[in-house]
């Protein structure tokens, strides 16, 4: 190493973190040629029309900057959506901004609000970008555990931890990796916790269509308390499909998103066009999301009808992409090193849960994605049998 080498070395913001578990589950399951069941997403062709809108969209000139806070059209369309479904009534001008995904849309909400020595409230597992998030901007993440196996939210203990440096709570409904979702209790719980207090929100609502058995969806859109202090962050890549499209938006008040689009500007400034332009018109086909779930739960219900002739059981799935399985009862391995010897020696890639955790747990269960053709989840459980 050069002298000059050395003197540019730094000090990691993150020393703690390693590469995210989807890359390295995904790049084992491509060397192994394992069937990918870890990281998220659809093995099957998008809707053929909304690709011919991009083609289209592009063909016709929409190859340059949209407005920074993304095509207007798009975002007039999102808000009459947002009013059909949660009766949310949300400016369009002032209100949204279009990101570059949803896990954009969380990075840039809490660096918008977060100073050094806040405190985020995160429920124990968490979706594996948000502690990182708040560790970078300074802030501390307070970890409430969700009870196991039902993956709900204590809200007596919740009470207990909030203090004068609570800046936010993080919610993420349904929920990944569990695929449990809020119930109206657990609103009414928040509502009371968070009223007469300066916490603001941050509502992962990513897979706001994948919600199964005629559960409906907790939008904190639908009331206006929680809504004035939540941003709410959505993905195009979930409802639509096409994860690699990496188009989402972020819902907040006026106020707060003023805030947000100064970090947005000199991050992202503006998303792709012709993505953004194709949406603005497929987004008025309704039934194409609001079908979605029941399309979705019926891959969750062959899934599990399958893994009924393995030694896998599963816990409740109520939304998402995902279902756990437990294995407690078949091995002891700790699930990192089942879900790398099942890549290896089975063919099947898998997310062991405990990744999500931040304290040390591991009560043998892993994450399988089922949002793939029915041939590749029997493909799957052919190889899972032999487990
Ligand atoms: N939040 C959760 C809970 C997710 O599972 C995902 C999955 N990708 C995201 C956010 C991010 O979505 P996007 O791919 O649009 O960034
Ligand atoms: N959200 C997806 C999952 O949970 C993956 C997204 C990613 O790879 N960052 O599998």
């Amino acid at each position: 190493m050069t002298n000059l080498i050395k003197n540019l070395s730094f000090k990691s913001k993150l020393p703690n973190v390693g590469t995210t578990i989807f890359t390295t589950m995904s790049v084992l399951a491509t060397t192994y040629k394992a069937i990918n069941l870890g990281q998220g997403y659809p093995d099957f062709m998008m809707n053929a029309e909304l690709i011919a809108l991009v083609n289209e969209a592009m063909q016709t000139g929409n190859n340059q900057y949209v407005h920074m806070n993304g095509l207007t059209l798009l975002r007039e369309r999102l808000a009459e959506k947002m009013e059909s479904l949660y009766s949310a009534n949300v400016n369009a001008d002032t209100e949204i901004t279009i990101t570059p995904g949803g896990t954009y849309a969380i990075y840039t909400a809490l660096t918008t609000v977060l100073q050094r020595g806040d405190e985020v409230i995160v429920f124990d597992p968490a979706y594996d970008s948000y502690i990182p998030n708040i560790t970078i901007n300074g802030a501390l993440p307070i970890l409430i555990p969700l009870s196991y196996p039902d993956y709900a939210i204590n809200w007596e203990l919740v009470k207990t931890k909030i203090t004068p440096k609570t800046r936010m709570i993080i919610l993420n409904t349904p929920h990944n990796p569990t695929g449990s979702v809020l119930s109206s209790i657990d609103i009414e719980q928040l509502r009371s916790i968070v009223k007469a207090t300066g916490i603001f929100i941050l509502s992962d609502e990513v897979y706001e269509h994948l919600i199964f058995d005629n559960k409906k969806h907790e939008s904190m859109l639908r009331y206006p308390d929680l809504r004035e202090r939540s941003f709410v962050c959505f993905s195009f890549g979930k409802t639509y499909h096409c994860t690699g499209w990496k188009l989402g938006y972020c819902v907040a008040p006026a106020t707060l998103m003023k805030e947000f689009r100064k970090v947005h500007q000199f991050n992202c400034f503006s998303c792709n066009s012709p993505v953004q332009v194709a949406l603005a018109t497929f987004i008025q086909r309704k039934e194409f999301y609001l079908q979605l779930g029941d399309e979705v739960q019926q891959k969750r219900d062959y899934f599990q009808q399958l893994m009924q002739q393995t030694k896998f059981k599963a816990l409740p799935s109520y939304g998402s992409y995902f279902q756990l399985y437990s294995y407690a009862g078949t091995s002891n391995e700790k699930e990192k090193d089942l879900a790398v010897r099942l890549t290896k020696e089975y063919g099947v890639a898998t997310i062991p849960v405990s990744v999500f955790y931040n304290k040390e747990k591991d009560d043998k269960v892993l994450r399988f994605c089922f949002v793939k053709k029915e041939s590749t989840l029997e493909e799957a459980v052919n190889r899972l049998m032999k487990f």
